[in-house]
């Protein structure tokens, strides 16, 4: 009988904090900058230099460890992680060891699963190798050494590797709506290690664990973690076991082969920065972070359920960013029709930001336009089909919807003088229709409909035209 077996996983994540400068100097965080343009004498490391530690940093750590639900330390203390790599001119990283700035949060992920945060601590990054195979050298570009950020250490409480990538999502939402971080993995501001093991369902304790490295998006993250757990399991079915190491992923080949050893923390020698005191931090001020955090997500999707009665799938579409909440919001309030507003940014904004790859901040219809243009449909001035034709003409040449809608020639006519005229056109341009209808057949109403819109160019008010054609059938 074969034994089965389950997956355990801990996720380090590394986030790089929006900060303009770096954690303990002034240097520039900009992205893209040519290599080494962003540095000083404290971020190179030169003899004399002393940190000064960014007050900015310290507030969206804190930011993201209350949104994140942790509880955040009136003292923290930064401590040195020494180890060699060619990237990290100091030969150590300011780090927090045994006195993190947060500790103990939950995140949920979905399902009424929730997934312990054991730590949220600060830290500077290392700078950059730059491996070039065909010249055959390696480069440093040090403008990332001492750019801020946190690590947020998960408890082994994540069972699957779909569970990995919900709680990824989930994180990297929060952070987003707590405005704490990009998270852009391309540009390296959010990275990913996971731990990774296999033990037989009920045994009590784990196993050895590997360390997947660097993981730079989160379907390589499940990848490699299905990867790397059916190697623990066939390991222990044969009796063997797995040695502690470090691994990396790579995508191309989708294998996970083993690193540098895996050094146990008693390697870094950590001990207490001695040039930065402990970091300490009011209980008030910790406070005043936050009352300054946002409606998170989850809380958003209850409130646009409950005053919006929107379903669950369209309050999710709505809300899977702050700024397309915040746009829908405004367009829900102008219009005075949630529904509408949320059918409207679900098809038309949506759709016309997936064509053209933008953001809803660029979008250049503003909210209050596409409120008044959906005011306009229900007060009967403009059709469905006509207030496409005119958000496409607001699309491409800005202007309010009214404005476009009277210039064009799009507001619906719904004046009992104009449509009277032109059913009498209709009535005396097809006399059979018009006299097969007023004996009685009513099923030639649709038809008689059609020719006045036609007529009227599609301007006219459908309701309007049928009610003043059944009154005519009526007489
Ligand atoms: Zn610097």
């Amino acid at each position: 009988m074969s034994i089965t077996y389950e997956m355990i996983v801990g996720l380090e994540v590394h986030v790089q904090l929006k900060t303009r400068t770096k954690a303990f100097c002034r240097c520039s965080t900009s992205f893209g900058d040519h290599p080494n343009t962003n540095t000083c004498p404290v971020c190179l490391a030169l003899p004399g230099a002393l940190p000064v530690l960014n007050a900015r940093a310290v507030e969206l750590a804190a930011r993201a460890a209350l949104a994140l639900g942790l509880e955040v330390h009136e003292r923290s203390v930064f401590a040195r992680k020494n180890y060699f790599y060619p990237d990290l001119p100091k030969g150590y990283q300011i780090s927090q060891f045994d006195r993190p700035l947060a500790e103990r949060g939950t995140l949920a992920i979905g399902g009424g699963r929730s997934i312990g945060i054991t730590r949220i601590h600060m830290e500077e990054d290392a700078g950059k190798s730059v491996h070039d195979r065909f010249a055959g050298f390696t480069a440093i570009d040090l403008n990332r050494a001492g750019v801020p950020l946190i690590e947020i250490v998960s408890e082994p409480e994540i069972r699957s590797s779909a569970e990995a990538g919900a709680y990824l999502r989930a994180l990297k939402e929060i952070l987003l709506y707590a405005e704490v971080s990009d998270c852009s993995m391309e540009e390296g501001s959010l990275r990913v290690d996971a731990n990774v093991s296999a033990r037989p369902v009920g045994e009590p304790s784990y196993r050895t664990r590997t360390e997947i490295k660097n993981l730079n998006s989160f379907s390589n993250v499940e990848r490699a973690l299905e990867i790397e757990y059916a190697r623990h399991c066939a390991v222990h079915e044969a009796g063997g076991s797995i040695v502690q190491q470090t691994m990396l992923f790579d995508a191309h080949k989708n294998e996970v082969r083993g690193a540098r050893s895996k050094e146990g923390s008693h390697d870094y020698r950590y001990f207490p920065e001695p040039d930065l005191p402990p970091l300490v931090l009011a209980s008030a001020w910790i406070q005043g972070v936050r009352y300054g955090l946002p409606e998170f997500p989850a809380a958003r999707r209850a409130r646009y359920a409950a005053s919006y009665s929107l379903g669950v799938a369209d309050a999710e579409v709505l809300t899977a960013s702050r700024a397309v909440g915040d746009y829908f919001e405004k367009v829900a309030s102008a219009a005075g029709d949630p529904k509408a507003a949320a059918n409207w940014v679900m098809g038309e904004v949506l759709a016309s930001l997936n064509e053209s790859g933008g953001d809803i901040g660029e979008f250049p219809v503003k909210a209050e336009s596409l409120g008044e243009l959906i005011a306009l449909i229900r007060n009967g001035s403009l059709s469905n089909t006509a207030a496409k034709t005119v958000l496409a003409t607001m699309l491409r040449e800005g202007g309010t919807a009214a404005t476009i809608a009277a210039r064009d020639g799009r507001l619906q006519i719904g004046d009992d003088s104009a449509l009277i005229a032109w059913i009498d056109e209709v009535w005396a341009e097809h006399p059979d229709e018009s006299a097969r209808f007023a004996g009685g057949e009513r099923k030639l109403q649709g038809v008689l409909v059609g020719f006045v819109m036609k007529k009227s160019k599609g301007r006219a008010d459908p309701k309007k035209v049928n009610q003043l054609l059944g009154a005519r059938a009526g007489t």
